[in-house]
């Protein structure tokens, strides 16, 4: 039964392929196996033509060939890992269909990247990536960024505390030798606001200055993203895209957790970062959090990243703070700001950097529009908002502690990926009261707790909830505040 379906469907495919059903006396194609692949693969493209929307159909179909045809499945190539996923997700369905209309059953459709791997891409033609300028007056050293470098982000400019010293260090070593030193790829990671993109553009103003690369390219993950994207709509294929990254002397990409979840995306990352990597050119990427607590990344990036240097960034302490201030205040601000505000700001503000320049733009701002001097007592109306959370001493780990304590658990059973009821309520009320109390991120509030972000939202959200339906539940947390505050 099943070899007579299978044969009377052969003979249809063949009938349809040959362009009549009147078939050869041996019913042996009539057409060479490869041209009447083809021959069906443009049948099958004229059933999409009418079936999808005409400018879908030019981004995503037109660069589609017929790579393999067995008879009993049908694989497609497609140009890169981007099509790839884009097309499987939206038209791999509308595809099979249109085909089972044309060959009268259903048969699999599957996609195969059928270009050239990125790193034969990469590969220099002679002479081709170090070349010298032609034109004398052409500057050395080209930067392509796809945002302008803000000139202040510069290693002059950054300050140096016990919080940020290791990720400076590894960043002079990077900018001083690309490509030439222990730290390739160097990773910086941390809380927002702590200096990443500070340190990142620092680099490539350093490497454009002293001339220790020909090439620099400076990306946003955001952007290369949008830039890749751009580049698939417009039919170009992965070796268009990859041109830009071809003679980079050395690559930055900023923010690389907004690839989480972009699969596509990641792999064509991979492989300029492999291509890159293997010509030992020099990578650096900042990320919001260590790159292993970025869901959704791939886990060969992942073990890329772990052949790296990762150097953290943590909040300012207090001295580093007023070192920050009065470095900004030197630069940006009149006189006006004196030492006691400097030391009154620095000792309120304790997230990030960014939040201490923004305070002492504030109270600048503040000054010129009063024409007079800011006192302490005026900075601390001005400064209401910002410092209305902070708890002076108030901690992390004093939240931990004492939330542990009031349920009887350990600071590390707390803190550990039990998720037994038990642990996890408490859990979740430590964690809506740091929030509460004082002014981390949701980020450092997750890793003081092991946990990603997301899931200290949804704790935290668990929490409000749980308080506005059981007033009993409300007091014991408005006691354990009352105890914290
Ligand atoms: P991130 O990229 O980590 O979110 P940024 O690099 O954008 O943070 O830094 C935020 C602001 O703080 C920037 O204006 C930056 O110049 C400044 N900044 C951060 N760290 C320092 C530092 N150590 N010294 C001087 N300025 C700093
Ligand atoms: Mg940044």
């Amino acid at each position: 039964m099943k070899r007579a379906w299978k044969r009377y469907r052969s003979l249809r495919i063949e009938a349809i392929l040959s362009g009549s059903l009147k078939l050869s006396g041996n019913m042996e194609p009539e057409l060479s196996p490869n041209s009447s692949a083809q021959f069906l693969w443009n049948r099958l493209l004229d059933v999409l033509r009418t079936r999808v929307p005409e400018t879908a159909f030019n981004t995503w179909f037109s660069h589609l060939t017929i790579a393999d045809y067995p008879r009993e499945k049908m694989v497609v190539g497609v140009p890169n890992a981007f099509v790839l996923e884009y097309v499987e997700h939206h038209y791999k369905t509308v595809l099979e269909k249109a085909l089972a209309e044309i060959l009268g059953s259903r048969i699999p459709v599957s996609f195969t990247v059928t270009q050239a791997p990125a790193l034969e891409l990469f590969h220099p033609v002679a002479g081709e990536a170090f070349e010298t300028p032609a034109n004398p007056s052409k500057p050395a050293v080209t930067v392509d960024a796809t945002v302008p470098l803000y000139p202040d982000n510069r290693f002059e400019n950054f300050v140096i505390g016990d919080c940020n010293q290791l990720a400076h260090a590894a960043c002079m070593a990077v900018a001083e030798a690309p490509g030439r030193n222990k730290f390739n790829p160097l990773i910086l990671y941390g809380g927002t606001g702590l200096g990443k993109t500070h340190l990142l553009q620092g680099i490539a103003h350093f490497c454009q200055e002293n001339e220790t690369v020909r090439k620099i390219v400076y990306r946003t993950s955001e952007e290369f993203t949008r830039e890749y994207i751009q580049f698939v709509q417009k039919n170009k294929d992965s070796r268009t895209f990859y041109k830009s990254y071809k003679n980079a002397d050395i690559l930055l990409i900023d923010d690389i957790q907004f690839l989480a979840g972009k699969p596509g995306t990641q792999d064509e990352f991979f492989n300029i970062f492999s291509a890159l990597h293997s010509f030992n050119r020099q990578i650096v990427i900042t990320s919001d959090r260590p790159p292993s607590q970025i869901q959704g990344l791939h886990s060969r990036l992942l073990s890329r990243f772990d052949t790296g240097f990762l150097a953290d960034l943590q909040p300012p302490n207090l001295e580093t703070r007023l070192a920050i201030l009065h470095k900004k205040a030197a630069r940006d601000v009149d006189s006006c700001v004196n030492e006691d505000v400097l030391a009154y700001v620095a000792s309120q503000v304790t997230s990030s950097v960014r939040e201490l320049e923004g305070v002492l733009i504030k109270i600048s701002a503040y000054a010129n529009f009063i024409h007079a001097p800011i006192t302490v007592a005026i900075a601390k109306e001005i400064l209401g908002d910002t410092v209305r959370n902070q708890h002076s001493g108030l901690t992390l780990k004093r939240i931990i502690d004492t939330a542990a304590s009031e349920f009887g658990l350990s600071p590390a059973l707390l803190t550990s990926q039990t998720r037994k009821k038990n642990i996890a309520e408490p859990r979740h009320i430590a964690m809506y009261l740091a929030r509460q109390l004082t002014d981390n991120s949701l980020y450092t509030i997750g890793l003081a707790f092991n946990r990603d972000y997301s899931t200290a939202i949804h704790s935290i959200k668990r929490v409000e909830q749980l308080m506005e339906s059981d007033p009993v539940y409300r007091t014991r947390i408005e006691k354990l505040r009352a105890n914290l505050g």
